[in-house]
């Protein structure tokens, strides 16, 4: 039996792979069991921030296991403080939840969202979370009710109570919203990564934090996809001329480990209070290490590196034969080909390149220190593959 007939037969088929079992790997470079080398436009879907086997990383993260492993949150471990510092002191937050993936970090958001509201206000007086349609928020039942598309929700009610979507960009709107409904709290990602890598105009990030602190809702950036380093700044939100009262991230944070975080502002630092929340793993000293050593390497030296690169790309993209358009920013980047994306992202890999897709659209998410040769072969692969 090979891996691909062992998968078929033992995991659980929630996967459409291709057809690719990945080897090894060093850097932007991945190698398949086929023998053959890919250049990596994915990164385990905006995970391995540095790539594939990342020498500085894997040693602190070696390190790390050689000295405590796990621990549970019942005792101190340093990697984690550290880390909590770390985030606090590049973002202006307060404290840090920590848990173990996008769904959790933004689970603890609406937790402590809700609380805020009902220590403020009492019990129950203002429940509501807006988000925008084609958000995407994760997959537990309650994060698949903040996210704002339909095909996730069939066959899965019913749904947690107390989320409204509005489409995005129409603050009239999100006032209306605010309005009709008891809100604590609303969810927004900086680009809608899932629904198809659509940046919000900042003036409408703008005026929704405007409304927000008008009336005491909190302002929530899910950052899991756009945050640490991938959009050109530490945090996307750093770009739109707001300041969120709290947001969530994880994909890149760990570098290829699991971890999530949900940094508390001001106004809900103290609002989650012992024995209101908790997880068994979150900010388990192995995957805080790598999150450090992530964290740490995203200063403003590779952030210059991550816009500039993006302009390599435009370059490269704007205006080729058989591209339409292209969204995003930094290296989170939708493409938009006259052939379905679907049947781009398949050439490509047959030519040795991988890509994603998201909605309509062919995604790039690269680790953030690809080498300009590599991004520039695989861009060349791109363009013809768009034709
Ligand atoms: C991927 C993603 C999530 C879910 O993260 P998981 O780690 O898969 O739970 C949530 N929000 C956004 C914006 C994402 O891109």
């Amino acid at each position: 039996m090979n891996i691909f007939e062992m998968d078929a037969a033992y995991v659980a088929n929630t996967y459409r792979r291709f057809p690719l079992e990945i080897v090894g790997g060093q850097g932007a470079l991945l190698t398949g069991a086929d023998g053959r080398e890919y250049i990596d436009l994915g990164s385990g879907i905006a995970v391995n921030t540095f790539g594939m086997n990342d020498e500085a990383w894997k040693q602190a993260v070696i390190a790390q296991l050689g000295a405590v492993g796990h621990t549970s949150n019942l005792y101190y471990t340093a990697p984690q403080a550290q880390l909590a510092r770390m985030l606090c002191e590049r973002t202006g937050m307060k404290r840090v939840f920590f848990g173990n993936s996008g769904a959790e970090a933004n689970e603890c958001a609406i937790k402590a969202a809700r609380k805020y509201a009902s220590d403020k206000y009492g019990p129950g007086a203002r429940p509501t979370i807006v988000t925008l349609v084609n958000s995407f928020h994760g997959r537990t039942i309650s994060t698949l009710s903040a996210t704002g598309q339909e095909v996730f929700h069939r066959d899965f009610g019913p749904f947690t109570p107390g989320f409204v979507h509005v489409p995005a960009n129409d603050l009239a709107a999100l006032e209306r919203a605010l309005e009709e409904n008891a809100c604590c709290g609303v969810m927004l990602e900086m680009i809608q990564g899932e629904g198809g890598v659509i940046p919000l105009d900042k003036a409408y990030v703008q005026g929704a934090a405007r409304l927000c602190a008008l009336r005491d809702v909190l302002l929530i950036a899910d950052e899991v996809q756009t945050g640490n380093g991938r959009t050109g700044t530490l945090y996307a939100w750093q770009q739109f001329g707001v300041v969120p009262d709290l947001f969530s991230t994880a994909k890149g944070l760990g570098g290829g480990l699991p971890i999530g975080a949900c940094p508390l502002g001001e106004k809900v630092k103290d609002t989650l209070g012992a024995s209101s929340h908790g997880s068994t793993f979150g900010g388990n000293p192995i995957c805080a290490t790598g999150a450090l050593n992530v964290l740490s390497r995203i200063d403003e030296a590779l952030l210059a590196g991550v816009r500039a690169k993006h302009d390599r790309i435009l370059a490269a993209l704007q205006g080729a034969p058989g591209v339409e358009a292209v969204t995003g920013l930094g290296l989170m980047l939708g493409v938009k080909t006259v052939r379905p994306a679907g049947e781009v992202v398949k050439t490509c890999m047959e030519n040795g390149v991988l890509a994603l897709t998201a909605k309509d659209k062919v995604r790039l998410l690269p680790p953030l220190n690809i080498p300009d040769d590599l991004l520039d072969r695989a861009l060349e692969t791109l363009r013809a593959a768009a034709q």
